[in-house]
């Protein structure tokens, strides 16, 4: 039970983002001794996800890598390609192996205190009572505070961290729990959902290449939705088998289920009863073109899922929690207010738009949008262009790889968010 309400950073919700910031804040030096709240309804190592990458730039904790792919493979119903890869890994972390590492280290630490608790709300409380009259409801977004120097706007206030063990406070909260105020109010019109349900499955017989991970199956029925498989080999007898579908809805369990048993006997040769299944995930990752804004309110950032850093277009969004935090810990440590934007570049945002608006209404086409898109260009280049990380000149060549007409619909279809700042 933490007995200190007040903190100079809380840290609401201990997944991906907020177990990752926990870890920068604790490698700064500049940052050494000052009191962390690191907060979330459970704090045990859950293993639900695994996270999978190429760039690992700002991936800390590399030994917390389980598998490291150099061959990615992917197949079509009229063409299959693969590649060893010559700049990037396709690398894979387990959530419990994340959280275990990174929960041992905050408890390990003296500044950091550990709280399981509901987290319900935030606000700011000013230090002028005259500025906290009208914004006392829980959540309500203020983004007036534009000073850049963090201790300054710690002089002004204090941020509320309000939960089921009552209220925290902080110069600083760091959230990944709630969504931000107004979210049903920000724009939004393209909205899919990335569903899916894995095995691990373990066989007898061997019959996986544990060198080559399977990136995209799309030889498979398309009846409900953009549809693929991926195939994740951790060993020649292991393997994660994930089924993942873009549509507006989920489907049954019972539909994920047949549809893993159908894979795994048609494409890996193994009929139900054949292989043991270790561990099961699911998930569902909205992607849309809801432009989050940086902060729930004054002195508190929205980071993670809930900072809208999902790449719309894939659903990645790992790489882009560790780029996030890393700055935001860089930033604290220099005595700046972590950065405000969050958001891809303008030509980027465009791009997931227009694919986005092609996976909503074509799924067909964006099949073949993405054959010919692995037929025409590197792995590396394709993988470096999702990352964000090409030149202008070298996105062109991309699209100049691939069929051009739905691109055109797409552009005339979101001309009203492209002119006005996507
Ligand atoms: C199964 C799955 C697999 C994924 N695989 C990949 C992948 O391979 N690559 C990739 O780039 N992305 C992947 N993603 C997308 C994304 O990387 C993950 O969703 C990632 O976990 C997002 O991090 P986050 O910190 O924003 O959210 P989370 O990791 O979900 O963390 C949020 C935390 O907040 C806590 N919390 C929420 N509400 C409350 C509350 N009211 N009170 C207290 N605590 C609360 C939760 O318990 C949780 O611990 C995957 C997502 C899922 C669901």
């Amino acid at each position: 039970m933490a007995t200190n309400r007040n903190y100079d950073f809380i840290i609401a919700g201990a997944g991906a983002a907020g177990l990752s910031l926990a870890w920068n804040l604790l490698h700064r030096k500049e940052l050494k001794g000052r009191s962390i709240l690191l907060a979330d309804r459970t704090l045990k190592p859950l293993r639900d996800k695994t996270w999978c990458f190429w760039d690992d730039s700002h991936v800390p904790f590399r030994d917390l890598i389980h598998h490291t792919w150099e061959t990615l493979a992917v197949r079509f119903p009229d063409a299959q390609f693969s590649e060893t890869l010559k700049t990037y890994r396709y690398h894979c972390v387990r959530s419990d192996d994340y959280a275990g590492k990174i929960l041992e280290m905050a408890r390990n630490s003296p500044s950091v205190t550990l709280l399981e608790a509901d987290i319900e709300g935030f606000e700011f409380k000013s230090e002028n009572p005259d500025e906290n009259r009208g914004s006392d409801e829980i959540g309500g977004s203020d983004e007036s505070s534009t000073s850049d120097e963090a201790g300054t706007s710690d002089k002004k206030g204090t941020a509320v961290m309000h939960s089921s063990e009552g209220p925290f406070t902080a110069g600083h909260i760091f959230q990944s729990a709630l969504r931000p105020p107004g979210f049903h109010q920000l724009k939004l019109d393209l909205s899919l959902l990335q569903h899916f349900a894995g095995w691990h499955i373990r066989t007898e017989k061997e019959v996986f290449d544990p060198g080559t991970a399977t990136f995209m199956d799309f030889d498979v029925p398309q009846d409900n939705g953009f549809t693929f498989f991926y195939v994740l080999p951790f060993s020649r007898r292991d393997a994660l088998v994930e089924y993942t579908l873009f549509s507006p809805e989920v489907i049954s369990d019972e539909a994920y289920r047949q549809g893993l048993e159908e894979y795994i006997e048609q494409r890996c040769g193994l009929a139900p009863g054949s292989y043991e299944i270790e561990y099961t995930e699911k998930g569902v990752i909205p992607m849309e073109d809801r432009r989050y804004p940086a902060r729930y309110c004054r002195n508190v950032w929205n980071m993670g899922t809930m900072g809208g850093l999902t790449k719309p277009s894939t659903g990645y969004t790992f790489t882009r929690i560790q780029h996030h935090t890393s700055a935001i810990a860089d930033a604290l440590s220099r005595g700046k207010n972590p950065p405000d934007k969050i958001m891809s570049p303008y030509r980027f945002r465009v791009y997931d738009m227009l694919l986005l608006y092609n996976l909503h209404r074509d799924p067909e086409t964006s099949v073949t949008i993405f054959r010919e898109l692995f037929r025409n260009n590197r792995f590396d280049r394709i993988l470096r262009f999702l990352e964000e990380h090409t030149w202008f000149h070298q996105d062109l060549r991309i699209m100049a790889s691939v069929p051009w007409m739905p691109f055109f619909r797409a552009i005339y279809g979101m001309k009203h968010r492209i002119l006005t700042g996507a």
